[in-house]
């Protein structure tokens, strides 16, 4: 089975190539807007919008004016695939995937991608890594590249830059270790699973949350752009990093115990995006518990349960096993003992009673036994009527998954 995997690594460049990565940053951000622009345009005069040809049509005729002639300094391939990357922007928000796409900000995921592996040399031995128009590129090689080398991004993140080694490589089929087993995500506990074991969360953002606001305050206390401001900057920009790690790091450790322990993982199939839509409301309908809601908001995304998700599934996809979403129906109120479906089972957020047969239980226990209950059903009817299609989510019908975003 083919397997694509991403290695992310550290960039050691020096002064002038992170200035050339700067800029060409810069102008992919800068055709990116561009071409969001004229695309704006093109609706508001009633015009159908350009395609990918078109735009980079449009793309060599920037390249060649004299006005942003200094577009031809950056490297022609990565300008194309920022235009690519906007039009999945618009494949995705026509679908109602997203959001209409967004104009690009300076500082805000600045990267670049090289499509074409002919043009990129990777020594591993010395740890260096050849990209067009940046030459030899050193960085830190905390682990073998697996595979042959399919494209390569250049990103930027708090001051430091990374490269992240899209791969590609033939495997062995894996065969499954473990059985099934539910989960039920929540705030006060990260994960329950139906066997009654259970991850505390890492809260990560609580943690470092005062250090931040601290930082931000002197931050706001300094003049805009004075050298007081940048290493006040600096520093906010040095504690985002390090919850980003301490997150990532939480969340990778977590995914992958699970998915190298069981075959099977049943998840709720919770729509994490509008549980965390903000709770304001308008002006005239003003939101309820805006409060408690905003609280709640920034503890799930804290939690990071949607990368979580994405990790569980590729990585289950990587050891042969599989990730189910099943319904959220009534998984906190049933009883699994006897089945009898009350709220009143659910006496306080922790605590499970069920009032027909007196079963007692973690709530959230109760919760992964019954999202594991789900699973197995869906799975005895998808495996019975093979013709049924596979309900959205996350079943998979291909083995290899990529990981797209490192
Ligand atoms: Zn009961």
């Amino acid at each position: 089975m083919q397997r694509l995997q991403a290695f992310k690594y550290e960039l050691m460049p020096n002064g002038h190539q992170e200035r050339q990565m700067c800029r060409f940053a810069g102008s992919c951000r800068f055709v990116f807007n561009k071409a969001l622009a004229w695309q704006k345009g093109c609706y508001e005069q009633g015009k159908k919008k350009l395609g990918y040809a078109g735009l980079c049509k449009l793309l060599t005729e920037w390249r060649n004016s004299t006005e942003t002639a200094w577009l031809a300094d950056a490297p022609v391939h990565p300008l194309q695939q920022t235009l690519k990357d906007l039009e999945r922007a618009y494949t995705n928000f026509f679908a109602k995937r997203a959001d209409s796409p967004r104009f690009k900000k300076k500082g805000h995921s600045d990267s670049f991608r090289y499509p074409d592996p002919k043009q990129i040399k990777l020594d591993q031995v010395n740890s260096r890594l050849f990209l067009p128009k940046l030459g030899w590129l050193r960085y830190r090689n905390s682990r073998d590249v697996l595979g042959s080398v399919k494209n390569i991004t250049v990103s930027q993140s708090c001051g430091k830059w990374f490269v992240s080694i899209q791969t590609e490589r033939e495997v062995d089929q894996p065969i499954p270790q473990g059985g099934a087993v539910g989960i039920d995500l929540g705030v006060t506990r990260f994960a329950t699973l139906s066997d009654g074991s259970y991850i505390e969360p890492l809260n990560s953002f609580k943690q470092h949350v005062t250090a931040l606001r601290k930082a931000q305050q002197a931050m706001s206390r300094k003049t805009k752009f004075s050298n007081n401001w940048k290493k006040a900057k600096a520093r906010v920009q040095r504690i985002h990093s390090r919850i980003g790690n301490a997150r990532r790091d939480f969340l990778h450790k977590t995914s992958t115990t699970i998915s190298q322990n069981h075959a099977i993982v049943c998840i709720e199939d919770l729509q994490v995006r509008n549980m965390s839509k903000s709770a304001p409301g308008s002006t005239e309908k003003p939101g309820r518990n805006v409060r408690a809601k905003s609280g709640l908001n920034k503890a799930i995304l804290d939690q990071g349960w949607f990368e979580f998700r994405r990790q569980l599934d590729y990585k289950l996809g990587w050891q042969g096993g599989w990730l189910m979403a099943v319904p959220s129906k009534n998984t906190s109120r049933t009883c699994p003992c006897c089945g009898h479906v009350s709220a009143a089972n659910r006496q306080t957020q922790a605590r499970f009673e069920c009032v027909a047969c007196g079963f007692e239980e973690n709530a959230d226990v109760v919760g992964a036994i019954n999202i594991l209950r789900a699973g197995h059903a869906r799975f005895a009817c998808e495996v019975s009527d093979a013709a049924m299609p596979p309900a959205a989510g996350t079943h998979r019908s291909d083995s290899g998954t990529a990981q797209r975003r490192a």
